[in-house]
């Protein structure tokens, strides 16, 4: 029995009730042309949590007003080339693709000047390096371009990507988009499977982008049977 709190249904439906609202909050001010509320926003979950689907979601919202986003992600995320692609098979090119060493005031905010954007939506933000984020940070507090990342929060060795540390130590409003482990418990970490077994050997969170071309695959789990495939592998470690 999983728990109404943990249901990602439930979940998914009070996220876009809150997304919605947040379009409404962010209209910019027909007087002023300020906006009204401008913030750093990081939605965050383990992988195959749907981020990519909220994200084109609220895209989609904003763009049922009448208003401009633009989609940014980093380069080094091969998965869907150029293009921002859900699981459930919607998919919506990408305006910038921030570089490893691009300053993203130089790279995205001409961008979204030039197309009087409402709002800044990054996917696959885990990639983005510190000052990466602390850019995204100045561009919605100092520009007042509301800026909504998207990403996972740790690795399959259960720790923290770069990107994703920053967000949540900056990020002004945080969401935890749920998913269910295989057991029915709220799946927060990840699993990387090689030939169907986990893998719990450091290859290092950079070669652990899911870009459909290595033979690694990713489970969401709950930290119970993370840890239980963690020590199974170990054990299967030592035997060999
Ligand atoms: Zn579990």
């Amino acid at each position: 029995m999983i728990p109404d709190e943990d249901r990602p249904d439930a979940d998914m439906a009070r996220w876009l009730h809150v997304s919605y609202h947040h379009g409404r909050s962010c209209l910019s001010d027909a007087d002023t042309g300020r906006y009204q509320m401008s913030k750093l926003y990081f939605t965050y979950g383990a992988m195959n949590c749907g981020k990519s689907a909220a994200l084109l979601q609220v895209a989609n919202n904003y763009e049922e007003r009448g208003m401009t986003v633009i989609v940014a992600k980093p380069a080094v995320d091969t998965k869907g080339g150029d293009a921002v692609t859900s699981r459930l098979g919607v998919s919506r090119p990408v305006d910038v693709l921030i570089g490893a060493g691009d300053s993203v005031r130089d790279v995205v905010l001409p961008v979204a000047l030039a197309k009087r954007t409402s709002c800044i939506l990054v996917d696959e933000a885990q990639f983005l390096s510190e000052g990466q984020v602390d850019g995204l940070h100045e561009i919605a507090y100092g520009d007042g371009i509301p800026v909504m990342c998207y990403g996972i929060r740790t690795g399959y060795l259960g720790t923290g990507f770069p990107g994703s540390i920053r967000l949540l130590e900056v990020a002004d409003e945080l969401r935890e988009l749920r998913t269910i482990c295989r057991c029915g418990k709220r799946a927060t970490m990840n699993i990387r499977k090689i030939d169907g077994k986990p893998d719990f050997a450091d290859v290092g969170h950079q070669l652990a982008i899911d870009d459909g071309t290595t033979d690694a695959v990713y489970e969401s789990v709950c930290p119970r049977c993370w840890h239980q495939a963690k020590m199974e592998w170990l054990r299967e470690k030592k035997r060999n």
